[in-house]
């Protein structure tokens, strides 16, 4: 069976490219029938925090992103020693006992341990001895110099790669204090968890050459490997939080508003776009469009400014989704957000909303200023003069509405009996529809840009319609 693996750090948020990289793991278990593999690389313990182990949960939760089995390095550590042990059994690894020395280097807290490639070829003996007498060493793998000129792999997104042996230093499995790195613990683990394709961020490629090294010293199956490309700035630099702020968590786009599968689609064509090109595309269209033959070699620009943190395709994808959605679906969605900006909305309501504001909103959030009037018990105050039609005047604009109150009280609120009554009003008035909508819209909406008008008049209800028209009459005079 294959089996795929996302292994986050809890050392920050939750990244967007990190989030890729786990929509990417989870479309190719989708579409294979693999197995997704959730692994918290919590080893470094100086670093992880609870507070970014709860970011990556909310971030994967809110993307609706289910796994099948979840795993905690910090819980495995006997297994990787062992590992590590077991290489230095066979001569593919070593101890090398330099001293740890403190550093006065700026921006380097603390200190390292010394490398000393001539540790290699201290005798097993003297090794263990002094080992055994309690004395500190790093345990650093062998890159096998003399019998290997080059590590190769192939990757599924980057072909042969191959990297001289003289450029792989010796590097370390465990540290100087017991612990184990990061490439002995990722790759026990990947030969433990038998997973069958690590996929993973293209910062990683460097990385990969020393693992294929541990997976062959092991005798273990190599994984098959893609790397993903980088998202970056339209500068070409790395997303960071450091540099770029808020844009590069998952989160700021939730509160932003997205539906988590536009998200998902969004993050998805950064980088890989399926054989057609198309890009509005379901989970189920993603999931059965996937391969590596799809991703790209090159870097993915996520476009953002300071004044405009939101990528216009991002937010293009999100109309597009909210446009192709199920009311009641996207009525579940958008209620929150209504809720949060402070209006008490039913979720009755908001069914009858839906359908007349998701044409005018291109985020959830857009909703509590697309729809205020709707919610609100009285609007908020406008100009008089947007009361006015087209080649009209104020006076017009009271006849026209005095006109529509009459008949609004005794009017049936649907949709097809208002428009009827309205455009029959207009014409016994002797005025064009246009001349007599815009004034009721205003009156009703505050505002001439607005949805259909026989829709929202039959949602507002009679009551608050009269009111509302009475009020503009009161403004006009
Ligand atoms: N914990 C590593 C990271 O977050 C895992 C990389 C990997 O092997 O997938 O970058």
């Amino acid at each position: 069976m294959q089996r795929v693996r996302f292994a986050p750090s809890p050392t920050g948020f939750l990244h967007i490219g990190s989030a890729r990289t786990y929509i990417f793991n989870w479309l190719y278990a989708r579409r294979h029938g693999a197995a997704m593999i959730l692994r918290i690389d919590d080893t470094d313990v100086g670093r992880n925090t609870q507070e970014s182990l709860d970011s990556i949960f909310e971030g994967l939760r809110w993307l609706e992103l289910e796994w099948d089995e979840q795993y905690r390095q910090s819980e495995r550590l006997a297994l990787h020693r062992e590992i590590a042990q077991a290489l230095l059994e066979k001569g593919y690894a070593y101890r090398d006992f330099s001293p740890y020395v403190e550093l006065e280097e700026k921006d380097w807290e603390g200190g390292r341990w010394l490398f000393n490639p001539a540790m290699r070829e201290m005798p097993r003996a003297e090794s263990d001895r002094r080992a055994a007498s309690g004395e500190p060493f790093v345990l650093r793998f062998r890159v096998p110099r003399e019998t290997l000129e080059a590590v190769r792999f192939r990757d599924a997104v980057y072909g042969e790669l191959s990297k001289n042996t003289a450029d792989i230093e010796d590097f370390a499995l465990l540290r100087g204090d017991g612990t184990p790195t990061y490439h002995i613990t990722s790759c026990a683990d990947d030969l433990d968890l038998k997973i069958s394709h690590v996929i993973r961020g293209q910062d990683h490629l460097t990385n990969t050459f020393k693992h294929v090294l541990i997976f062959d010293a092991v005798g273990g199956r190599r994984p098959v490997f893609a790397h993903l490309p980088l998202l970056v700035a339209a500068d070409g630099s790395k997303l960071s939080k450091r540099k770029h702020g808020p844009v590069v968590s998952v989160t700021t786009y939730r509160d932003a508003g997205f539906l988590p599968h536009a998200f998902i689609n969004f993050l998805c064509l950064l980088g890989w776009s399926p054989k057609d090109d198309r890009e509005q595309m379901t989970r189920q269209e993603l999931i059965e469009a996937f391969s590596f033959e799809g991703i790209n070699r090159s870097n993915a620009v996520v476009n953002f400014t300071e004044a405009d943190p939101l990528d216009p395709k991002a937010v293009w994808l999100n109309a597009e989704h909210i446009r192709s959605m199920g009311v009641e679906d996207l009525s579940g969605h958008l209620l929150p957000f209504a809720r949060a900006a402070g209006f008490q909305v039913e979720s009755g309501k908001m069914m009858q909303v839906t359908p007349l504001v998701r044409e005018r909103i291109k985020t959830l959030r857009d909703v509590a200023v697309a729809a205020d009037f709707f919610f609100l018990s009285q609007l908020p105050p406008y100009d008089p003069a947007e009361l006015i039609p087209h080649q009209g005047d104020a006076a017009l604009a009271l006849t026209v509405l005095k006109r529509a109150r009459q008949a609004l009280e005794t009017a049936e609120f649907s949709h097809p009996s208002l428009e009827a009554l309205l455009r029959a009003e207009a014409g016994a008035l002797g005025v064009k529809a246009g001349q007599m909508f815009q004034p009721i819209r205003v009156a009703v909406c505050g505002r001439k840009a607005a949805p259909p008008l026989f829709e929202t008049l039959a949602v507002l209800g009679r009551e608050t319609c009269l009111e509302r028209i009475d009020h503009a009459i009161r403004n006009l005079g």
